[in-house]
């Protein structure tokens, strides 16, 4: 089952759309970045990665994605001519309003498929804020993460190394040239320095990627081929579509349906909303 572009909601006439989302009241959005990747992998790497496996979560369930777009924040590559970076109050004025519009399809839940660190804490604060506005559910499902935990020898969590290679073989494999791989920064000094912003409990906030790798990237695209890299955007999407649904069960439990308003719990003021025209 390999990709599915006729799940993107711009390539849907209306009707079709709609009757998707009103059927399954779920929509799936995708996050990237067009950041540098060395020589070897495109700009829209981050991007195509969440394409693919946002298609692939999007027909398990029978619905759509509504990609945000290719850009994401990403600043800290910007020394790098040709990354593209959004303020993260753009990126979450993007979601916010895209969430706005699969609210008023029918759309209940939202998992959103991101493949890029750089995102992730706006992507919770603009999340919160759909949530409170438009009534809907977000989940986020942090694909890279997935990809190297299933995964975690095959799939380094590198930047533009075997994990994110075999994200863009899955999604084009005529967009990698490892003949044209540049300079790779030292991988066990590349791994450290990651690992300093990947810390959870006191960590730094990543200023500029030199401060990871001097040349842009690390480690090992080659370990990455095209079968398996099929194979593993396929387990990636499956374990997307099954904590979703452990989640959705858990929460529909923990709260009975009628006890939130269906249109928003919460103004963004903090007092309840109970009438949308007040709004
Ligand atoms: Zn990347």
């Amino acid at each position: 089952m390999p990709r599915h572009p006729e799940r993107l909601i711009e390539r849907l006439a209306q009707p079709a759309a709609a009757a998707m989302i009103a059927a399954t009241k779920v929509a799936v959005v995708a996050t990237g970045s067009v950041e540098q990747h060395g020589g070897h992998l495109p700009l829209g790497t981050d991007a195509f990665a969440a394409s693919s496996i946002a298609e692939r979560v999007a027909d398990r369930l029978d619905t759509l994605v509504a990609c945000l777009g290719p850009v994401g924040v990403a600043h800290y590559h910007l020394a790098w001519p040709g990354t593209l970076s959004l303020r993260p109050s753009t990126l979450a004025a993007v979601l916010v309003d895209v969430a706005g519009g699969l609210a008023a399809a029918g759309a209940a839940r939202i998992i959103v498929v991101n493949w890029h660190e750089g995102n992730t804490p706006t992507l919770r604060l603009a999340s919160d804020e759909a949530q409170r506005m438009h009534g809907v559910q977000v989940v986020i499902a942090e694909s890279h993460v997935i990809t190297h935990t299933l995964f975690p020898q095959e799939m380094e969590f590198t930047h533009a190394g075997s994990m994110e290679t075999a994200a863009v073989l899955a999604y084009d494999a005529s967009l990698v040239h490892l003949d044209r791989v540049s300079a790779a920064s030292d991988r066990s000094a590349g791994e450290v320095a990651h690992g300093l912003f990947r810390r959870p409990d006191v960590y730094p906030v990543l200023r500029d990627f030199h401060q990871v790798a001097p040349t842009g990237w690390y480690g090992r695209p080659e370990l990455a081929s095209e079968e398996r890299a099929e194979q593993i955007a396929e387990a990636v999407a499956d374990h997307v579509v099954a904590r979703a649904r452990e989640i959705w069960a858990a929460l529909a439990d923990a709260v009975p349906a009628d006890a939130v308003p269906a249109d928003a719990a919460v103004r963004a003021d903090g007092t309840a909303a109970t009438d949308r025209a007040h709004r």
